[in-house]
């Protein structure tokens, strides 16, 4: 059986060392978060997510969940408990508002947890998870009565939120929804129609769930600009605020999918059902984005997290498992073979998975102060600022960190040989649980267009020239320090990739609008190899400070060192390539017609 640690020490590194959390304690909401508290939180969240998530993961997956014949759903053996405990923990109310019961402090915290309880179990994760993107949408845009009627539930966790816009016919274009919603006299509307593959959609774990519902008002206009938002709940509120009437919402069936069984993914019916406008009318896309945008980053974070998991496990076995000889003679020769850890190729997956692992966490962490900063930092600039990074870096986050660590996960199950092709070690479901962290949330050819057709030129290019000042500036003065020169100069030549693709693209992609679909992708991940670079470069920095202070555990930071330099050597020359790639434009890519992909036998 797999296992998992939280990897609580390089957290603390993250959150005190290289952000130093603690030094924003004049804004509010962090003033709670004094070191102490911080460390607790890390330390109890990773001995939560250890010692009651991890262990039900495998069942989760091996039992799924099971839909009755009255549609309703049972989730997984253990999960039910696991639930239980979450809430009676409080973990769910840790970033949330205090006004509706949550204990408001940083994302970032609220982010480790995230973390944690993605890797220990991804499909559980996403119960809470989606109800924390429900929360963040009638946060924003809800009435004051929608606000008190369902946050503080929602907030404890005693109901359950999800995300609704998918339809059979549109999952990328959601203009072209159907579902329907007549405004029944008394200010709440009937809603009729069918959602797909909606997370979450019908379980055991709460005794409510809120659905935020995409549709379309008598006469909206049959485009993005004519959709609005809507809380559905599944049992409808009395005048005491309980749940009481069953509505209009049932589950048609639930998917057979190649992972995170333990999530209930339903087609859900909507028969009439009675629901309440969230915001003014067709204006829900902007609502749900406010949803989707929190949810992108939490998907970003699952890509990392699977692969976290699956190198643990990997290391464990390359340590343990013996087969041949190192290349340079045998290192343990009293035994009959050495550990596969000796084989350079096995070493190569591994300092892959350690050096992404590392630095996604770093940058997901940084994401979340920049969502904190966007709304508490002090001065109109900051928070300007905060705003500019977090947009142009989520889909960079959501694509890039998913693409990317799906291929960790599965070169960890590679690190198995045979062993990780059977269901026995774990390693297959770690696989399969994070490929669709590539797919929802807006599919990563979508992130790449977001980032490439929309962020990089919103205005006037201004978020895209606040990330190069930020690396240049963090180059220029790292060149000056005799360590850390060869990682900048080639975070520079990285860089300097970076720039002159944007550059291709300013100078012919207006010309050409398929040259920048072509590229989006290659761009995505240019910025991915490029930002990852970055935060390489500030942690080998802090190691850098840590190591003269004589610290004791000086091992953490000399491994920190030693990875900075193999990502410099291994990961940022991929720039390169990637924008000769992008710069190869459109027309190879487009110029076959439909007829010749046809296989002629
Ligand atoms: C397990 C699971 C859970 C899910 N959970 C939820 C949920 O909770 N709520 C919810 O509403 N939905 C959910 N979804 C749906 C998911 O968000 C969609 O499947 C996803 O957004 C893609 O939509 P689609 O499947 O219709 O693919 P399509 O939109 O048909 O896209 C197919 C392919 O074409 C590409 N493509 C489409 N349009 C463009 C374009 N303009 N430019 C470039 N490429 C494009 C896409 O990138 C993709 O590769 C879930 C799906 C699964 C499988």
């Amino acid at each position: 059986m797999p296992t998992y640690t939280a990897p609580t020490r390089d957290t603390r590194f993250i959150v005190n060392e290289l952000l130093d959390l603690a030094s924003y304690g004049n804004l509010p909401g962090f003033e709670n978060a004094t070191p102490d508290m911080i460390d607790t939180v890390i330390n109890e969240a990773g001995k939560f997510c250890a010692e009651v998530l991890a262990p039900v993961n495998q069942a989760g997956d091996e039992h799924g969940c099971t839909r009755h014949e009255d549609g309703s759903v049972t989730t997984p053996p253990g999960f039910k408990e696991a639930y239980q405990a979450y809430v009676e923990s409080g973990w769910g109310t840790l970033a949330q508002p205090e006004e509706f019961g949550g204990q408001g402090l940083p994302h970032v915290l609220g982010f480790v947890l995230e973390e944690y309880s993605g890797t220990a179990n991804q499909a559980f994760a996403m119960y809470p998870g989606l109800t924390a993107g429900a929360i963040s949408a009638i946060i924003a845009k809800g009435s004051d009565e929608q606000k008190a009627a369902f946050l503080p539930k929602m907030i404890s966790g005693e109901w359950s939120g999800t995300m609704n816009l998918t339809e059979p016919h549109c999952g990328t274009d959601l203009g072209m929804i159907r579902t329907k919603a007549v405004p029944n006299g008394d200010g709440s509307y009937a809603i009729t129609g069918t959602k797909i593959f909606i997370s979450a959609g019908e379980h055991d774990l709460t005794s409510n769930i809120i659905h935020l519902v995409l549709a379309k008002t008598p006469g909206a206009p049959d485009s993005t600009k004519g959709i609005s938002l809507f809380i559905v709940p599944k049992f409808v509120l009395d005048e005491n605020g309980e749940p009481a009437q069953r509505n209009g919402v049932t589950c048609g069936s639930i998917e057979k999918k190649m992972g995170i069984h333990g999530n209930a993914t339903c087609l859900l019916n909507y028969d009439g059902a009675t629901g309440y406008m969230v915001g003014e009318e067709n204006k829900g896309l902007a609502a749900m984005f406010i949803m989707m945008n929190a949810a992108r980053l939490g998907v970003g974070i699952q890509g990392y997290a699977q692969a976290e998991v699956a190198y643990q496990n990997a290391v464990t076995y390359a340590l343990d498992r013996r087969q041949g000889r190192a290349l340079t003679g045998p290192a343990e020769p009293e035994a009959k073979a050495d550990p596969i850890f000796v084989h350079p190729d096995v070493r190569r997956m591994l300092m892959d998975a350690k050096v992404f692992t590392e630095s996604m966490r770093a940058l997901c962490l940084w994401g979340a102060l920049q969502v904190d900063l966007t709304h508490k930092a002090q001065t109109a600039e900051e928070r300007e600022q905060a705003d500019l990074l977090i947009g142009l870096m989520t889909p960079v986050i959501k694509g890039y960190g998913t693409d990317k660590g799906y291929d960790i996960a599965n070169n960890m199950q590679q690190v198995y040989g045979g062993h990780g092709y059977v269901r026995e070690w774990g390693m297959e479901q770690f696989v399969r649980d994070s490929r669709i962290a590539m797919i929802y949330e807006g599919a990563n050819g979508v992130q790449a267009m977001d980032l490439c057709g929309r962020k990089l030129a919103a205005n006037g290019g201004k978020a895209i020239q606040a990330f190069f000042a930020m690396i240049d500036e963090e180059i220029a003065a790292a060149k000056q320090v005799a360590e850390l020169k060869p990682v900048a100069e080639r975070l520079e030549k990285a860089l300097g990739e970076q720039k002159a693709a944007t550059m291709w693209f300013m100078q012919n992609a207006m010309a050409n609008p398929n040259h920048l679909g072509a590229g989006a992708h290659h761009y995505m991940h240019i910025m991915g190899v490029v930002t990852l670079g970055f935060f390489w470069l500030r942690m080998a920095k802090v190691a850098l400070t840590k190591l003269a202070d004589e610290p004791e555990d000086k091992a953490f930071y000399e491994a920190k060192l030693v990875s900075a330099n193999y990502y410099a050597e291994r990961f940022l020359p991929d720039a390169g390539a990637l924008r000769r790639k992008l710069e190869a434009g459109s027309e190879y890519m487009m110029k076959l017609p439909a007829e010749a992909f046809a296989t002629a036998a």
